[in-house]
């Protein structure tokens, strides 16, 4: 059986068109870029073109471009490469609640070796006050670190105020766009940021490969050490294979950018009315307006996720609790949680992040299964039937 897949927020396929650019890089032009014989020029201009792809696809100058393993790397060498190069300015970084783990573990690092940190809360959509921004900066803050896009909930935050305030006060802003690259258009001086980190496996790239994007001039260290590619910040041979995948990811993504988002806002809210009008007690997660156009979180009142994932999963629909991290483990994600929901409703709340192969019929047939699981779990649930007084969701 063909599964529908609704889980693309966690990972995409590669775009065939991806794959048989990246072939001949396998074991054709397999050479080292930064060996000198005709060889390894083959491969420096294969790195170099995707590199120019990448740049003009944000806005960005060629040599603004570290590529790395991914976005967890990017993230790391932001945060870490920031503080460590800024330590005699400052140590207070600003960052949220909401973050990826990529961007909350090297922050709680840091706090350990002597920085602080500012975690901001979000309001029930999930959407960060420019303000709350603004009322923590001090003269020690070096750096604001504040995602584009929610990986759980989407909700797309305000990068442009917020990077406009950073660039006033001269304190570096980083964000996460690993969401949105290749979802919503992404351009650096739109956004104001000196950092943007991205991964090719979330816009039907390879997997361990990614970038971060440094405006020149930012200070900034490398924290892998080792030889002098890219710039002396991200030592170790090249991995041209994903590199040049990464650039074919991008140039595939710009052709369809806006009639994607349009389809898939369109589906989207066909699962969202379809699920909500079908199904009681249940809500949105996130912002109904300000979110990714593949993006449906909905909280289903008096049901473990995990239950209904695994019947979903048995009726060949594919899709998440919270994100992929927080459902190996038992603790309901810290971003439903920052919303303000209760551990049961944060339990009980489904991912589903539509791509570029869903089609409506895919959508119709979650709208007419999922009920019918929901019903059967809510008949055995113990929560349910003591739900009368305690409902917290219409
Ligand atoms: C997936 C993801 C990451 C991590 O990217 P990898 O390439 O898997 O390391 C970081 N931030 C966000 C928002 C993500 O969705």
């Amino acid at each position: 059986m063909n599964k529908i897949y609704l889980d693309y927020a966690a990972t995409t396929p590669v775009d065939p068109a991806v794959v048989k650019t990246m072939q001949p890089y396998f074991s054709k032009i397999f050479a080292n870029p930064a060996s000198f014989h005709s060889y390894g020029q083959e491969a420096k201009s294969g790195l170099e073109k995707a590199r120019k792809k990448v740049a003009e696809f944000i806005g960005a100058h060629d040599d603004e471009i570290v590529f790395t393993s991914g976005g967890t790397e990017s993230n790391n060498l932001a945060i870490k490469g920031v503080a460590y190069k800024n330590g005699k300015r400052g140590n207070h970084i600003i960052t949220s609640n909401i973050e990826h783990h990529a961007i909350l573990n090297p922050c709680k690092f840091l706090e350990k070796q002597g920085y602080r940190v500012s975690y901001l809360p979000v309001d029930k959509n999930g959407l960060i006050d420019p303000d709350d921004v603004k009322k923590v900066i001090t003269d020690k803050t070096i750096l604001i670190s504040i995602m584009h896009a929610n990986n759980e909930i989407g909700t797309i935050q305000p990068v442009e105020e917020i990077g406009t305030m950073a660039r006033e006060r001269e304190i570096y802003f980083h964000t996460d766009a690993v969401q949105t690259l290749g979802h919503i258009p992404v351009n650096v001086e739109d956004i104001h940021v000196d950092l943007l980190s991205a991964s090719a496996h979330k816009l039907y790239g390879p997997k361990g490969v990614g970038f971060l994007y440094i405006k020149k001039g930012t200070k900034i260290s490398s924290f892998m050490h080792g030889g002098e590619q890219e710039y002396g910040l991200r030592a170790s041979t090249h991995n041209i294979p994903g590199i040049v995948g990464l650039g074919k990811a991008v140039e595939v993504a710009k052709s369809h950018l806006r009639e994607e988002g349009a389809k898939l806002t369109d589906l989207r809210n066909q699962l969202i009315e379809g699920v909500l009008k079908n199904i009681e007690h249940t809500m949105l997660n996130g912002h109904p307006k300000k979110r990714l156009p593949n993006n449906a979180n909905i909280a289903i009142q008096y049901v473990e996720g995990e239950s209904m994932l695994l019947d979903l999963d048995m009726e060949g629909i594919i899709c998440s609790t919270g994100s992929a991290c927080s459902s190996m483990s038992l603790e309901p994600s810290h971003v439903l949680l920052s919303l303000g929901l209760s551990y049961e409703v944060a339990h009980g709340s489904l991912r589903f992040s539509l791509g570029k192969y869903t089609e409506r019929a895919d959508i119709d047939t979650v709208i007419e299964v999922l009920p019918k699981i929901v019903k059967r779990l809510r008949t055995i649930s113990s929560l349910y039937s003591s739900s009368k007084s305690t409902t917290i969701i219409n």
